[in-house]
C-alpha cells in the first residue's frame, strides 16, 4: 500500500499527501493527519429448518461469480443487526426482524473501492428463519440465491475469506 487514498489534504486542499503507515496520511504543507480507520461492515449468516444457509451468486466485482453472505455497509445511524436486516431485506427478499440476527463475532476484511482497498470489520450475525423458499435476487446485487446445507457449503467458492471463515465458525458452534 505505497499511494494514499486522499489526493488533497481535507484541511488546506494542497497535495501531496504522504503515506506515514498504512493508516495514517500526513499534508506536507500544513501537517493535517487523515486517516484511514476500518468501514464496519454488516454480514449475515441465514440458516432455515433444516440448517440451509442464505447465499447469493455476486453480480458484481470483487467476487463477481462467485457467492457470498449478504450484507453491507453500514449507513450512518443504524446499528449492525438492523444493517443486516436491511441488507437481507434488499439483497433477498428475506424479511427478518432486527432482533433475529445474533451477533456472532467480528473479522477484518480489506474491500476494493473506487481505487483503494479499504479496511473493513465484518460484523457476524446469524438468524434463523422457517424457509428460505421466497428467497429471491431483489436488488441486482445477486446474481442468483443459492441455498445450500450449511455442512456442504462449497467453501473454496466463496468470494472472501472472511466469508469462508464465518461458514466455518457457524458449523463449528452447531
Ligand atoms: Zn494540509
Amino acid at each position: 500500500m505505497s499511494t494514499p487514498p486522499f489526493n488533497y489534504c481535507y484541511h488546506c486542499g494542497r497535495t501531496p499527501l504522504t503515506l506515514v503507515s498504512d493508516r495514517q496520511c500526513r499534508c506536507e504543507a500544513c501537517g493535517y493527519s487523515q486517516f484511514v480507520t476500518p468501514t464496519p461492515a454488516a454480514v449475515a449468516l441465514v440458516l432455515d429448518q433444516e440448517n440451509r444457509l442464505l447465499l447469493m451468486r455476486r453480480a458484481h466485482e470483487p467476487g463477481k461469480g462467485r457467492l457470498g453472505l449478504p450484507g453491507g455497509i453500514i449507513e450512518p445511524m443504524e446499528t449492525a443487526e438492523l444493517s443486516c436486516a436491511r441488507e437481507v431485506l434488499e439483497e433477498t427478499g428475506v424479511d427478518l426482524p432486527a432482533s433475529a440476527y445474533r451477533y456472532m463475532g467480528t473479522l477484518c476484511n480489506r474491500y476494493p473501492f473506487q481505487g483503494y482497498v479499504w479496511p473493513t470489520l465484518d460484523i457476524l450475525f446469524v438468524a434463523r428463519t422457517g424457509s428460505l423458499d421466497k428467497a429471491r435476487a431483489v436488488d441486482g446485487e445477486a446474481s442468483e440465491i443459492v441455498i445450500q446445507p450449511l455442512r456442504e457449503v462449497m467453501l473454496e467458492e466463496l468470494a472472501f475469506p472472511t466469508h469462508t471463515e464465518a461458514v466455518r465458525r457457524l458449523l463449528a458452534s452447531l
